[in-house]
């Protein structure tokens, strides 16, 4: 491609809501456009970094043994109706109706579709394993749309669906997707970490996060480096503290007044006592039920913990109103002691001794608390793990990242193929719900992280196999024959090769188009100056900028062995 006939329309100012490097860079060599809030198009040359990820996926879901189809991204409201999440996708659903009032979405994710297909066109045990996939486009309509792709409203997922007759089946197809994402997030060149997620609302029986670590990731996670142990921060399993209190003996309970204390810091200045010796009580609403949950008063409720204990879709912090009605007392004064609703405790709270809660009226505070002897309630791990905590499977140190999401994958077990009737006739002739996993990787995503780990202050450094070209040719002046000449020549050898290959043909100072070649990130630069002359080229790696001398036909030859090595 000559550079001059591109559609390349590089940006020198981004605007200021682009605020991470990887949006700013898509942006400013040309890659995306902002059309809405989080809704973008691709360019020509995001695109063909976008598709050359698609086909990385591709190759690897057929090794193994997935195959490709595409669904519809308009779908009918039933089967979601049918799965229960018509309600619990909320306001992240894009709705629509048809002239005829009919209800429809722009699917968010297609478990309801695929399941529906397989149901119509599989009955017997022997049709299975089968895993499908698709690479299509997403609508969700996401509350913080932000980081540019990153996070978008309309976005593009691969994601798969596989369907098995038991669970040492589905063990195995989970096994076969986890390897093929190894493999897809490694020949992208990505620095990524497997973490423990959590299976939520789905009910399913394991879950596992690809994670790129990176500053600017929305998720944080937490990584064992003696076991290698590693798990989303929200579902880290923690072990119970050991402090002294534990051993105590468990003393009367007192009432006291504690008139305007509202934070767990007021209460035990206070009381003059450690935030561990006070427990929260936090009123939830659960799926439209009141429950409480109370960790101990210097730990951190995890929602996501607590939604798998209570197997909840939707879990909100109570309204005000809620909380005065359920505890006759203003919020701040809530308390596990003759509460009339469902209590998680988490383990801290119902190993420590002699505690402090709120007493359910106001102003009020209960001393000397103890679980099982005033108060009884379901015992979990409902917390979030903090940095000082030992690794829950060796009592080794454990490090906290932030990371971004670029894949899931999830053993959804019978949810879906129960709700829609995905059934399958067994060896026995019975009729049996097909046992079901998912998997997704965000493309648009993964794309953006690889620019987040792979750049300098010049741009973007592609890796080989993503690049959106391989190499550009930059004749320093165009007005010289001798180095358009080789310039000319060297470009239709190396397409005649199957390179992809940018000649930048502008008339343009070099130091514009070399700034140019570095922020669009094309792993291979040679440029053709003064050397010229005896038959000499500049060969240059964007990632280290090593320049070597090189003939026309050793050029020639290390660009091809490096594009075919594809290590860059
Ligand atoms: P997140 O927690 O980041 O919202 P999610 O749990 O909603 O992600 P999944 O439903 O598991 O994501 O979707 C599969 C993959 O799709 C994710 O791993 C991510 O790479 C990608 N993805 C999800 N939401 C978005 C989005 N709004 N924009 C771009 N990619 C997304
Ligand atoms: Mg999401």
């Amino acid at each position: 491609m000559y550079f001059s006939k591109m559609f390349l329309p590089t940006m020198r100012e981004v605007p200021a809501e682009a605020e991470i490097l990887s949006h700013k860079l898509m942006l400013k060599a040309g890659m995306i456009r902002k059309l809405a809030s989080g809704i973008y198009s691709f360019l020509p040359l995001g695109l063909r970094s976008l598709k050359k990820i698609e086909e990385i996926v591709r190759e690897e879901m057929y090794a193994a043994d997935a195959q490709e189809l595409l669904m519809p991204a308009v779908l009918p409201a039933e089967s979601y109706i049918e799965s229960g999440r018509w309600d619990t996708f909320g306001p992240e659903m894009f709705r629509l109706k048809d002239r005829n009032n009919r209800d429809f979405c722009l699917g968010p994710t297609h478990e309801e579709i695929f399941t529906q297909t397989v149901k119509h066109s599989i009955r017997s045990y022997r049709a299975l394993p089968l895993t499908l996939y698709q690479i299509q486009t997403k609508y969700r309509d996401e509350i913080r749309p932000r980081f540019g792709v990153m996070r978008s409203r309309e976005f593009v997922m691969k994601d798969a669906y596989s369907f098995d007759k038991d669970e040492a089946g589905l063990d195995e197809s989970y096994l076969k997707m986890a390897e093929a994402y190894k493999r897809i997030f490694e020949r992208l060149g990505l620095n990524y970490t497997i973490v423990e997620a959590s299976t939520g609302a789905m009910g399913g029986t394991g879950s596992q996060e690809f994670m790129v670590l990176s500053e600017i990731g929305e998720d944080e996670i937490v990584c064992c480096s003696e076991c290698g142990y590693g798990a989303n921060l929200e579902k880290a399993s923690c072990l119970p503290a050991n402090n002294s209190e534990i051993e105590q003996e468990e003393l009367p309970v007192k009432k006291m007044s504690t008139p305007d204390i509202h934070t767990i810091t007021e209460l035990t200045e206070f009381l003059n006592c450690k935030p561990y010796q006070a427990a929260k009580t936090i009123i939830y609403n659960a799926d439209g039920n009141l429950v409480a949950a109370l960790v101990r008063g210097d730990r951190e409720i995890s929602e996501t913990k607590l939604m798998d204990v209570l197997k909840c879709e939707s879990l909100e912090m109570a309204e005000a109103d809620e909380v005065i009605n359920l505890t006759n007392a203003e919020v701040g004064f809530a308390g596990p002691v003759n509460l009339a609703a469902r209590i998680i405790v988490d383990q801290e709270v119902a190993l420590t001794k002699n505690l402090i809660v709120g007493a359910n009226e106001t102003g009020y505070h209960l001393i000397n608390v103890n679980f099982g002897r005033d108060f009884s309630a379901e015992v979990n791990d409902i917390r979030v793990i903090t940095e000082e905590d030992p690794c829950p499977k060796c009592k080794g140190k454990l490090q906290l990242s932030s990371a971004i999401e670029v894949g899931h994958i999830f053993k959804l077990g019978t949810k879906y193929s129960e709700a829609l009737k995905c059934n399958y006739i067994d060896e026995e002739g019975q009729e049996q719900p097909m046992i079901m996993g998912c998997y997704g990787i965000g493309i648009n995503r993964t794309l953006a992280a690889v620019i987040e780990q792979n750049n300098d202050e010049n741009g973007i450094i592609w890796p080989m196999e993503i690049a959106p070209y391989q190499v550009i040719i930059v004749p320093v002046n165009v007005l010289d024959e001798k180095v358009m000449d080789i310039a000319y020549n060297m470009y239709e050898r190396l397409r005649k090769s199957n390179i992809e290959v940018i000649l930048d043909d502008r008339n343009e100072r070099a130091g514009v188009k070399f700034k140019d070649a570095d922020l669009i990130g094309i792993p291979i630069r040679i440029n053709i100056g003064r050397k010229a002359q005896e038959g000499l080229v500049e060969f240059k790696p964007r990632r280290t900028h090593e320049a070597l001398t090189l003939t026309v036909d050793e050029a020639i030859e290390k660009t091809m062995e490096l594009v075919n090595s594809a290590k860059i």
